[in-house]
């Protein structure tokens, strides 16, 4: 399929992932090259590349998104410690999927700011 990234082939099951949670709009599964002890991601089933294509009618998926992180995080035991949410954007955010996703990061603590 035109534009298709990794994301959506592992939506698809064409390759193996580590998944945490799947609804009708959402995905998270564990990161493959972890920066952390806990790193997975959760994404929306519908392709949106960049948090720049994001329109007001997908405010209640972004919600979401972030619902679900919250969930699994809690689920994982990182509410009390804390965790971190990272979404890169383009080249200086540092993305390389164009197909939105929510880093959920946790089990250490994190430097700030970021490198
Ligand atoms: P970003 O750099 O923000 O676009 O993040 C993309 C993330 O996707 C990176 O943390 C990668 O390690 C992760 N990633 C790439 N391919 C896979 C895969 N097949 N399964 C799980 N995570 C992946």
């Amino acid at each position: 399929m035109t534009d298709d990234t990794i994301f959506d082939k592992i939506i698809r099951r064409e390759i193996p992932s580590d998944i945490l949670y799947e609804d009708d709009d959402v995905l998270a599964f564990s990161d493959v090259n972890p920066q952390a002890p806990v790193h997975f991601l959760v994404i929306p089933k519908q392709r949106i590349a960049t948090l720049n294509d994001l329109q007001p009618e997908h405010a209640e998926l972004v919600g979401k998104l972030v619902l679900t992180a919250r969930q699994l995080a809690a689920d994982k035991g990182l509410a009390e410690d804390g965790y971190r949410l990272v979404m890169n954007c383009n080249d200086h955010g540092g993305q390389t999927v164009f197909h939105i996703h929510l880093h959920v990061l946790g089990g250490r603590p994190m430097g700030w700011p970021p490198g």
